[in-house]
């Protein structure tokens, strides 16, 4: 194929990104190559972009194209892929969803059920752009689906802008959620209502929480997490000392304490607040600080003492995606899924993240087509 494709190249913090043109590959057997319609950037994306913790090493000279959080339509079929992975027949222009990274499938943690753990997931996203199959960010128009990657259509009843943050911000809490095992008669505390803590709050509720209680400071954030189903809002700004939110959590669950705290800032200065939310035998779910390089206090005799469990959730396995397509498909119209995007062209990709990372939109999208 002689067809070229735009992409967005980021060398490091502090440098703004570049469009440049790649070739548009040939999909090998198994794979798909998709034309990226709308790419959202998501919190991780903002950790990338500034440096946080470690990851200031991913920079690249030569560039490399950053975003994952993602929708397209098929542009081209690999030798023998005729279906999505839920088994519906697959065709070139098709509305599709997927996993940006690809678990290997045979490694210790995939055999045991683990493919949220296998290290070999992302080493799909490395390689020079100028190398094949070049594809391997959002920011662009292209994405390459390797054959490891699952694949799922999108129903026509669930449009762009709600299905763009399925393969990352919602299967990534399906899948945590499940981990963690929330359910009926649970109190759950949700530490950031961004896009992990809208569609965590969402799914709470979907899975019997008998309570959400959500803390954030923004109130357009905490508005639209009582849409997405939240009981109890807490606002950082009418009460900004940490024990008195504590002391707040305790007084809706009843002087009990909640079952369920999830980290979903992105900040790892919130782990000890949630901890001390948690009342016995609650679990706290980190997810938000995804990134090594920052530490945090813990009293090891208070998790003891309390039987709290500490469960950490990196990336998801192939069902949540499609249950996070199913969760959209039965919720689109009754939750406000689409409304937290403010949408920005590819050529305006550096003015989206400046105004993502002031935190002056609830969430920067990236509009390819049209
Ligand atoms: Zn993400
Ligand atoms: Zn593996």
């Amino acid at each position: 194929m002689s067809e070229r494709g735009r992409a967005a190249l980021f060398f490091g913090p502090g440098r703004p990104m570049e469009l440049v043109e790649l070739p548009v590959p040939d999909p090998e057997p198994g794979a798909v190559v998709v034309r990226v319609t709308r790419a959202n950037i998501c919190g991780s994306d903002l950790h990338i972009w500034r440096g946080d913790g470690w990851l200031g090493a991913m920079a690249r000279d030569d560039g490399r194209i950053i975003g994952h959080e993602m929708t397209g339509v098929v542009h081209a079929l690999g030798q023998g892929v005729t279906a999505d992975w839920g088994g519906r027949p697959l065709a070139e222009g098709d509305r599709v969803v997927y996993q940006y990274f690809a678990p290997c499938g045979r490694c210790r943690s995939c055999l045991r059920g683990m493919s949220a753990a296998c290290r070999h997931s992302f080493g799909v996203l490395r390689g020079k752009p100028s190398v094949f199959p070049h594809f391997r960010g959002a920011f662009a128009d292209y994405f390459y689906v390797d054959p490891k990657m699952a694949i799922f259509k999108v129903p026509d009843s669930v449009p762009d802008p709600v299905v763009a943050g399925a393969n990352c911000a919602l299967a990534q809490m399906v899948h945590s959620l499940e981990r963690v095992g929330v359910g009926p008669g649970d109190h759950v505390v949700i530490q950031g209502a961004g896009g992990l803590g809208l569609y965590g709050t969402a799914l709470a509720k979907a899975r019997g929480a008998t309570q959400v209680i959500v803390v954030d400071g923004r109130r357009d954030r905490l508005e639209l997490a009582a849409r997405m189903g939240a009981d109890q809002l807490i606002d950082l700004n009418q009460l900004p000392d940490p024990a008195a939110r504590v002391a707040r959590v305790t007084e809706l669950t009843g002087g009990w304490g909640a079952d369920v705290v999830c980290e979903l800032v992105g900040s790892a200065s919130v782990i000890p607040e949630g901890l001390q939310m948690l009342g016995p035998g609650g679990r706290y779910l980190e997810v938000g600080t995804f990134y090594p390089g920052t530490t945090v206090d813990l009293d090891p005799g208070r998790l003891v003492s309390g039987n709290l469990r500490l469960e950490a959730v990196g990336s998801y396995d192939a069902v949540s995606l499609g249950r996070a397509v199913e969760f959209l498909a039965a919720m689109v119209g009754r939750l406000p899924l689409d409304q937290v995007l403010v949408d920005f062209p590819l050529e305006s990709i550096n003015e989206a993240f400046a105004e993502a990372d002031a935190g002056r939109v609830p969430r920067a999208s990236i509009v390819m087509t049209g």
